[in-house]
C-alpha cells in the first residue's frame, strides 16, 4: 500500500502543535539506560534531594528511584512518600467510580476485547439509560465524582453525545470527567460548558515504533494526534488533566520516565490545570495479549512511591484493576484516589449483564467495604472534592 508523506504543514494541520515536537529530544534507549545504569551513590544523592525539599526532583532523579539500585530503599521512600502525600492532600483518599456509556471502537489494538474486529455486540447507552445508570450508582454510593468511558467511535459517541451525556449525568455528580477518543481543543472547550472537569488520557506507550505496532489502525494509529491531545486540553482549560501508560506494552521503566517529562512540560505551560496519573498494568491473562514487560507488586509501589517523590502536588489513582490488598496497603502511602464497585461494561450497574468487560476488575469489593478498608488504615474516604461552584 502506498502512503503518503505529510508535509510539515499538513502535519501542523492535522494533528496541531505541542509534545510531540518535543519527544523527539529524549532517545528511548538512553532513557531506559540512564534508569539501568543508576547507581547506590546516584540513590543516595536523589533521596537526600527528596528529603531536603529545597528544589523539586527532575525526570532525571525520578529515574533513580525507579533503578534497581534503589529497590532496597523502597521504605525510606514509602515513608517519604506518606509524608508528602498527607501534607498535600491530608488523610484521605478520594474516591470515584467510571460509568462505561459505548464500547463500540474504531480502532484495532491488539491487547484490547473491545477491539473494532472483536465480533462482540457493541452497545453505545441512550440517554435515558445512561439516566439510569445515574441512578444506580447513586444508589450504590454517595458518589460525586464519575469517569465517563466510552470506547473510540466519534460519529456514535463524538462531542454531540458526549454533551448531551455530561447534561444528564450534572445534576446527579458535581465532578464529570471522560475518558474517551482525544479531541479538538474547541470540542473539549465546548464540553466543559456542558460541566466537564477533567479529561483522561493513556498514551499507552511513547515508544514511537511500537505505539504503531499495537495500534495498527482507526485514529488511534496516530501517535503524534494522541500525544498533542494533552496540549488540546489544556488550551481548552481542562480543570484537571488525566494521564498514564499502559505499563506492560513496552519497558515500564522507560514509558514512566517519559511520562514524567511528559508532566512536567504539561504543568509548566499549562499551570491551571491540576494533573492525575494512573499507572494500570497489564496482566499476561487479558485478552491471550502477552504483555512485554511485567511489573510486579513492589515494582508498582516503589514506582508510586518514587512518583510522590517527584511531584508532590499530583493526584495518583489506583483502579479496581489492582488487588484489595495492595489498594488498601497503597491508601496510606503516596495513593491519594481510588474507584470502587466498578462495573466496566455499558448499563453495567442497571443490568449487572455479564458482558464482555475491558479489564478483568481485580477488587470487586463494594463501595461500602472500600469505605471500611479505607477507615481501617486511619485515613478519610471522600466522596466530593470538588462543586461546580469552583468553575
Ligand atoms: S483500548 Fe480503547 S481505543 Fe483501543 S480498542 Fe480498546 S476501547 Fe478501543
Amino acid at each position: 500500500m502506498m502512503t503518503r508523506k505529510l508535509s510539515d504543514p499538513d502535519r501542523d494541520h492535522i494533528f496541531g502543535r505541542g509534545y510531540a515536537d518535543i519527544i523527539g529530544q529524549y532517545d528511548w534507549d538512553e532513557t531506559v539506560r540512564m534508569v539501568e545504569q543508576a547507581t547506590e551513590a546516584d540513590v543516595d544523592r536523589v533521596i537526600r534531594k527528596a528529603r531536603l525539599n529545597a528544589s523539586p526532583l527532575t525526570p532525571e532523579d525520578f529515574a533513580v528511584l525507579i533503578s534497581e539500585a534503589a529497590a532496597p530503599r523502597i521504605d525510606e521512600m514509602a515513608a517519604l512518600s506518606r509524608h508528602f502525600t498527607a501534607e498535600r492532600f491530608g488523610k484521605t483518599i478520594s474516591l470515584y467510580i467510571p460509568m462505561y456509556v459505548g464500547n463500540a471502537c474504531t480502532n484495532k489494538c491488539v491487547y484490547c476485547g473491545f477491539n473494532h474486529d472483536n465480533p462482540m455486540e457493541r452497545t453505545v447507552l441512550s440517554l435515558e439509560q445512561v439516566e439510569e445508570e445515574c441512578r444506580a450508582i447513586r444508589r450504590l454510593a454517595p458518589f460525586e465524582n464519575l469517569l465517563i468511558v466510552a470506547g473510540e467511535y466519534p460519529s456514535l459517541c463524538g462531542v454531540d453525545y458526549l454533551e448531551k451525556v455530561l447534561k444528564v449525568c450534572r445534576p446527579y455528580f458535581h465532578n464529570l470527567t471522560i475518558e474517551v477518543q482525544p479531541m479538538r481543543s474547541a470540542d473539549y472547550e465546548r464540553l466543559t460548558h456542558a460541566g466537564l472537569n477533567g479529561v483522561v488520557c493513556f498514551q499507552e506507550t511513547y515508544h514511537r515504533e511500537s505505539y504503531g505496532k499495537y495500534h495498527p489502525r482507526g485514529m488511534k494509529s496516530f501517535f503524534d494526534w494522541r500525544l498533542n491531545g494533552f496540549d488540546r486540553m489544556g488550551e481548552a482549560g481542562v480543570h484537571k488533566i488525566g494521564m498514564g501508560a499502559l505499563l506492560g506494552l513496552e519497558d515500564w521503566r522507560g514509558d514512566v520516565v517519559m511520562l514524567a517529562r511528559h508532566l512536567r512540560y504539561l504543568q509548566k505551560k499549562y499551570w491551571k490545570s491540576r494533573f492525575s496519573v494512573n499507572f494500570p498494568r497489564m496482566r499476561p491473562s487479558e485478552s491471550g495479549f502477552k504483555p512485554k514487560s511485567i511489573i510486579s507488586d513492589r515494582q508498582l509501589a516503589q514506582l508510586t512511591f518514587a512518583f510522590r517523590l517527584f511531584d508532590h502536588d499530583a493526584d495518583i489513582s489506583y483502579s479496581t484493576r489492582e488487588p484489595a490488598l495492595l489498594r488498601d496497603n497503597m491508601a496510606t502511602l503516596g495513593v491519594t484516589s481510588m474507584s470502587a464497585g466498578s462495573r466496566t461494561e455499558p448499563g453495567g450497574y442497571t443490568h449487572q449483564a455479564e458482558e464482555l468487560e475491558q479489564f478483568e476488575v481485580c477488587d470487586s469489593r463494594t463501595p461500602a467495604q472500600v469505605e471500611q478498608a479505607i477507615r481501617r488504615v486511619g485515613y478519610q474516604p471522600v466522596y466530593k472534592d470538588w462543586d461546580a461552584i469552583f468553575d
